[in-house]
């Protein structure tokens, strides 16, 4: 690609071996793709560099106005050796659509996913070799203008970054407990939910935090409204099978669009499961559970794919759902899409997508 500088590193680091722990986003690769923004200029010098710092203004409106957006996708290691990613326009696509509700530029869907081919492809070596280990890889956009009045940055920064984590199951799918959330809410209609921006995960710490303390993984959030919709949770998007039918709830503009999510609801379809997208309330939820209908609930994003939910806790209602098992629903869906992910399972057309050979 000949609009793509590359400057390789002349002091690579020492990469994790098969039996470090790598846990999730503290490891940096060698490389990393940056380019910037000028208004009446548009994209340029796009370049793969030397991973390091890069000098900021503090007065960039990214750090006192929120102008950020980010996406979070894998590379995975085939047996044969190909590093495979998994629907990675749909990432930047996705990203264009926070970038418009942010007031930030769009970028060239297919360019960005050939930078990123090319840099998976210069540190392919680190895409960790261990059983459910892959490489994440987290594109990001910040407005970078040296200006601290209220308006839209005239210049900005994206970013490519690469980091090397563990399996997110280290035992087994093991269903997690969940917290209805009453009091807080993460956002609303017409607000930026349904963008992929650190503003979200800042206004949702809080209650992330009072859970923890109360032994819970994560919040399910509840619409901002009426609080009684359910709507995703943490960074998930969330499943409920209730009679046989698959429920989730629909993209009303708040929540998140997830690819997990997409992916889940057109594989179940194929498989002649009856997937519905619509408003659930949490009172349909407890009282399908109370008739003994409420079979499976799921979470389902990037990170752990799907994560089957062993307890949901409402007031002082206490739904146990599954005994402690993950369901028949959610185990298809996750060895469907695993299996897609590295490379076992052959997926729809274009779900997988090649970036580099060993
Ligand atoms: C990223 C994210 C998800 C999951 O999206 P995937 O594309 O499936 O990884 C769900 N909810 C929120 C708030 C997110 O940020």
């Amino acid at each position: 690609m000949e609009n793509l500088k590359i400057e390789l590193t002349k002091n690579p680091k020492k990469k994790p071996g098969p039996g470090d722990k790598l846990g999730f986003g503290t490891i940096f690769t060698d490389h990393m793709f940056l380019m910037e923004y000028d208004k009446g200029i548009g994209w340029h010098d796009a370049r793969i560099v030397p991973y390091g710092p890069v000098s900021l203004s503090l007065a960039s409106t990214c750090l006192h106005y929120a102008q950020e957006t980010f996406e979070g996708l894998k590379a995975y290691r085939a047996d044969d050796g190909r590093i495979l990613m998994f629907r990675p326009e749909e990432n930047f696509k996705r990203m264009n659509i926070s970038n418009a509700r942010l007031c930030m530029p769009e970028l060239d869907v297919d360019f960005c996913v050939e930078c990123l081919k090319k840099l998976v492809d210069i540190d392919k070596e680190w895409v960790p070799e261990a059983e459910g280990a892959s490489l994440y890889i987290r594109p990001m956009t910040i407005g970078i203008e040296s200006r601290l009045g209220v308006k839209e940055a005239d210049n900005y920064l994206f970013a490519i970054l690469l980091s090397p984590s563990g399996a997110y199951y280290e035992s087994g799918l093991k269903p997690v407990k969940i917290y209805v959330e009453e009091n807080y809410v993460r956002a609303v209609r017409g607000g930026v939910g349904f963008a992929k921006t650190g503003g979200n995960y800042a206004s949702s710490m809080l209650a992330q935090h009072v859970a923890h303390e109360q032994g819970y993984a994560q919040v399910l959030w509840l619409d901002g409204v009426e609080r009684k919709y359910i709507g995703e949770v943490g960074a998930m998007n969330i499943f409920f099978v209730i009679d046989g039918e698959v429920i989730t709830p629909e993209l009303d503009g708040s929540i998140l669009a997830g690819i997990t999510r997409k992916s889940i609801i057109e594989l179940l379809r194929e498989e002649g499961y009856k997937v519905t997208e619509r408003k659930l309330s949490i009172q349909e939820v407890a009282q399908a559970y109370e008739e003994g209908k409420l079979q499976e609930v799921f979470g389902s994003g990037t990170a752990a794919v799907i994560s089957p939910v062993g307890e949901l806790k409402w007031g002082d209602k206490v739904m146990k759902i599954g005994g402690g098992e993950i369901g028949p629903i959610s185990f298809k869906a996750y060895q469907t899409l695993t299996g897609i992910q590295w490379g076992r399972i052959a997926g729809p057309e274009g779900w997988s997508v090649e970036a580099a050979r060993l």
